[in-house]
């Protein structure tokens, strides 16, 4: 039987009012020669714009060349402010011409994208008493050197230490880019042998299965080492899952869509891996719907094409993805370009932006909206990375939450039978009295003592 698509003609009485098309805002994406706006992009064509290596020959790479390509955008005031801000941020600078160029600097005190990779010295917020570099436990939950194996069947292989830009909020601030004023860095480069063993490790692990290849940034691979690494794991009996992880396509999309060697490499994992009945992916991260433009619309259509799956991992930041309507336009924004919103992590505690983080409060009352509002496979899940090796937890499923003081407490039993996990909102957006009681030292174990006692009484 031969079979048509049903003509739609007649019209239906609605029993809910009419949608304009115009409000459906996460189908309104970007377009146009929007770099040209930055004065140095001003004849940059579509083609060169487009071109990843024009995009990663004029990254900037240095605090005075960000500075001298914004100042004449910006008021001097705010070139000094960002100037002191890079000065006391433990970070390296890399910011690509299109995450530039998706600045609003007309107002770049609130622009959510500023807000992540450019810090200002104003803005800065002392770091929470509780907070340690590596407030994760990464490294101590590594067998070898980048290769985190924490929870039982799936581990964390940092590959390299380089990303295509370097983001305030990096948790992996102890291993990434390279030493800054503030914070001397462990070394993570592409290894041979270091990389070998931690292959060897893998496959000496049945109960392994599932690995997340990291960074740095898997965009800052090779092609050849794309290769190397994916058919490596996918050899090996005990795997059946790998995930690249990488911030690129959030960021330097047009890599997607030039660089054919890295592309085609990543489709032949992804294609060997469906030949072995394994599963190959990409996980990237998008935290804004302004980053998503036309140009990410192609890129990403062009890993679907190719059958690559793409899911997202958010950070919620204070200025950024804090507010319900922008949550909820990010989700329904990476639905709209096939990108599956997987977790939205509560900001870790990592030094130097305490101003980005925000209470688990807020998380709870972001999940409540979001959920409900489109396809639940497309609902990501509000996750607290548990400070001390925990690992992720559902953000709703803390024993204890004290939201006057601020202390949430968690428990992991697949990963630890019998510990405790302690996250802390930033002491800012506590109310005063407690924030006095925080700055007292004995005040501070009264109080997380108060709340480990009631998780021990709460617990399920
Ligand atoms: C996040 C993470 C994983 C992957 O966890 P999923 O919940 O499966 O995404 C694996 N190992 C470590 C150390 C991690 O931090
Ligand atoms: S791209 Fe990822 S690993 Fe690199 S600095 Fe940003 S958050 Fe950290």
């Amino acid at each position: 039987m031969h079979s048509k698509p049903l003509p739609i003609a007649e019209a239906i009485p609605a029993l809910k009012p009419p949608v304009d098309p115009a409000t459906l805002e996460h189908k309104h994406l970007l377009s146009g020669p929007f770099w040209q706006k930055i004065p140095s992009y001003a004849a940059v064509s579509e083609g060169e714009f487009l071109d990843h290596k024009w995009q990663s020959k004029n990254t900037i790479t240095n605090i005075p060349k960000l500075l001298e390509a914004i100042g004449d955008l910006v008021p001097p005031e705010f070139v000094e402010d960002a100037s002191r801000g890079f000065q006391q941020a433990p970070m390296s600078v890399r910011v690509s011409p299109y995450l530039l160029s998706l600045i609003d600097w007309s107002h770049p005190y609130e622009d959510p994208l500023r807000i992540q990779f450019i810090p200002l010295a104003s803005k800065l917020l002392p770091d929470h008493p509780k907070l340690g570099l590596d407030s994760l436990h990464e490294r101590a939950d590594a067998p070898v050197p980048g290769l985190t194996h924490r929870y039982v069947d799936k581990a964390l292989f940092l590959t390299l230490d380089t990303c295509p830009v370097y983001c305030r909020f990096c948790t992996r601030s102890y291993a990434v880019g390279t030493d800054t004023d503030a914070v001397e860095k462990d070394t993570l480069h592409v290894s041979e042998d270091r990389w070998r063993r931690a292959f060897a490790y893998v496959a000496s692990r049945p109960e392994l299965e599932d690995i997340v290849i990291s960074g740095g940034d898997s965009y800052n691979l090779r092609a050849a080492q794309v290769t190397q690494i994916g058919e490596t794991l996918l050899q090996m009996p005990n795997i059946r899952r790998i995930r690249f992880a990488t911030k690129g396509p959030a960021v330097m999309p047009q890599k997607l869509l030039t660089d054919d060697a890295w592309l085609d490499a990543l489709t032949k994992v992804v294609e060997r891996g469906r030949k072995l009945h394994k599963e190959a992916v990409v996980h990237t991260h998008f935290n804004h719907p302004n980053e998503i433009t036309y140009i990410t619309e192609q890129a990403m259509n062009r890993l679907f094409e190719r059958g690559i799956i793409v899911r997202n991992q958010s950070v919620l930041q204070r200025g950024v993805n804090d507010a319900i309507a922008t949550m909820k336009l990010l989700v329904k924004r990476l639905g709209h370009v096939n990108v599956h919103p997987y977790y939205v992590y509560v900001h870790d505690l990592v030094k130097g932006v305490e101003d980005l983080r925000t209470t688990l409060a807020t998380a709870l009352h972001l999940e409540k909206h979001v959920r409900g509002s489109t396809a639940g496979f497309n609902t990501p899940t509000f996750v607290v990375d548990a400070p001390g090796g925990g690992g992720k937890r559902d953000a709703h499923s803390y024993e204890h939450y004290d939201r006057e003081t601020g202390i949430s407490v968690y428990t992991s039993p697949a990963v630890h039978q019998d510990a405790y996990y302690l996250y802390f909102d930033p002491i800012d957006a506590l109310s005063v009295a407690v924030q006095a009681r925080w700055a007292d030292e004995k005040e501070r174990q009264r109080m997380v003592d108060a709340a480990m006692a009631q998780a021990k009484i709460q617990k399920i």
